[in-house]
């Protein structure tokens, strides 16, 4: 590549980075930072708690970024930044449901994506993959090995993973086992545990995950992790579902710039 080409590539960058932070405007972090590249960018759906999501995805040589779709290709909010670094991929086969599929996996959290086809999947796979080689060959770093659970979604359990009894209602909410990510109900989930990639707070985990890590625990006498708070700390589990959804109508490839 001559200097040349160089240069017009990097204004070009450039240019497409400011544009990338103007559509998220002041709901975003600033993305412009020295050796930062806009890879390419698309629409993938997201699987959230209730149901999958469209959601506008940005790939840079450092970090994934993502948001809400306002205003196709012009307004975005509810930005998400994910250190690359710290991703991993893990392929979902295709089946009856769901096609095209794959997890985005982090220490902090967990999630399946979906591309409109297996040609777009692989291209993200591809690229999202290189970013990471490329990243942590430069590093030195080692990939993470320790991942958040992927969530169960709600529709997927109409009773307890657990206890297998509990039938969901309006009194009996569902929750999230932060560890293992299965659907349970609050009596098998009234256990509190340290899981310090994902808070400095002792988050929800099912009975069989609370046994499994305070026999871990114990066998290693390194007991000052462990919280038992039987009581809830008022925390509601989470999601960034937000009911204000705009649905993309026509399908726009993604597009790889790198
Ligand atoms: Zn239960
Ligand atoms: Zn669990």
């Amino acid at each position: 590549m001559t200097q040349i080409n160089i240069e017009v590539n990097s204004e070009a960058n450039t240019r497409r980075i400011s544009m990338v932070e103007s559509c998220f405007g002041t709901s975003g972090q600033p993305l412009g930072v020295p050796g930062r590249v806009l890879v390419g960018e698309g629409v993938l759906t997201k699987m959230c708690r209730k149901k999958r999501k469209a959601r506008q995805f940005f790939l840079f040589n450092d970090i994934l970024v993502y948001g809400n779709i306002v205003i196709n290709k012009k307004k975005y909010n509810k930005q998400h930044i994910i250190p690359l670094e710290e991703v991993k991929l893990q392929n979902l086969d295709d089946d009856a449901q769901s096609c095209n599929g794959w997890l985005i996996k982090t220490a902090s959290k967990s999630f399946a994506v979906f591309a409109a086809t297996n040609i777009e999947k692989k291209e993200w796979m591809a690229h999202i993959t290189k970013c990471i080689e490329d990243l942590l060959r430069k590093s030195g770093k080692k990939a993470v090995e320790e991942h958040a659970a992927v969530w169960v979604p709600d529709g997927d359990a109409s009773t307890c993973m657990h206890c297998r009894k509990t039938q969901f209602t309006f009194v009996n909410r569902r929750h999230h086992c932060r560890k293992c990510g299965a659907v349970v109900c609050g009596p098998c989930s009234s256990k509190r545990y340290l899981l310090p990639s994902q808070s400095s707070k002792p988050l929800r985990v099912c009975l069989h995950c609370y046994e499994e890590l305070t026999s871990a625990q114990k066998q290693t006498a390194n007991d000052h992790n462990i919280r038992n708070n039987a009581d809830t700390s008022g925390e509601e589990d989470t999601d960034d579902e937000d009911e204000a959804n705009k649905t993309v109508e026509s399908h726009d490839l993604p597009k790889f710039y790198e």
